[in-house]
């Protein structure tokens, strides 16, 4: 099956927010874990507090989810576009995410051609390509796999195949790609690819995604030199 989309509309304004919106909801966080964790210790606490504290902390862990997902890595006024190749975002991602793709048993294959200098926002390529590579993983989590990544230069575009092994997704689970809080893992957001579409449409780019259930997906993301 195969679906083509470039969700224009769906993305302006939440990815205006997002970046500037992420550092300052890390820091509250990250304190508020911080004294949880610590009053967790406590040799005065009840044991229901003590279970009070614990869904504070997975409710933190929760939100924390969000930021990554959607938020994270972007700094405040995000609008840092540099001519930059983007063959350094792949393998900065890439490097980021071996742990993630060793402990699910996934090999990383990456493949690029050399120039691959465009126009982009290096905070919100990363991003992108942090849900994109994380979502495929996530994909061949109980079953181990090869994650194929191939950037390359083709006419006027630059063209990133993300392949994976994985679970795979009926049509109609395609056209639910990208719409906000879509999920269909246990503890997803649903705000990964809302993010990716965001990103690429701003670069008037289109998102290409072969699927089949059982057997693997291919998102090809094709973006205008
Ligand atoms: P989340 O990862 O939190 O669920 P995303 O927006 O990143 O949210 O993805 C939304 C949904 O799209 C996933 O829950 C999954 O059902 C589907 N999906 C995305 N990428 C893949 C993939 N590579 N293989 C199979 N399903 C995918
Ligand atoms: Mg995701």
């Amino acid at each position: 099956s195969r679906e083509s989309f470039l969700h224009i509309e769906r993305m302006h304004v939440m990815s205006e927010l997002s970046a500037s919106v992420s550092h300052e909801i890390r820091n509250p966080l990250t304190v508020t874990n911080g004294f949880l964790q610590l009053l967790k210790d406590s040799k005065t606490i009840s044991p229901d507090e003590k279970i009070y504290i614990d869904y504070s902390l997975k409710e933190l862990e929760r939100a924390e989810k969000i930021v990554s997902d959607f938020l994270a890595y972007g700094k405040p006024q995000s609008e840092n576009m540099v001519y930059s190749n983007l063959k350094e975002e792949v393998v900065y991602v890439k490097n980021i995410l071996t742990s993630y793709a060793k402990m699910n048993q996934v090999e990383i294959d990456c493949h690029f051609t050399n120039t691959l200098k465009t126009k982009y926002d290096k905070n919100q390529m990363q991003q992108c390509l942090i849900n994109l590579f994380k979502n495929a993983i996530e994909a061949m989590k109980d079953r181990g796999g090869t994650l194929y990544i191939d950037v390359s230069e083709q006419e006027d575009n630059i063209v990133f195949l993300v392949r994976d092994e994985g679970i795979g997704m009926t049509n109609d689970e395609i056209l639910q790609l990208g719409k906000p809080y879509y999920s269909t893992k246990k503890e997803g957001t649903g705000l990964g690819l809302l993010m990716v579409y965001g990103t690429i449409s701003k670069l008037k780019g289109s998102i290409d995604v072969d699927s089949n259930k059982g057997q693997g997906t291919t998102f090809t993301i094709t973006i205008p030199v």
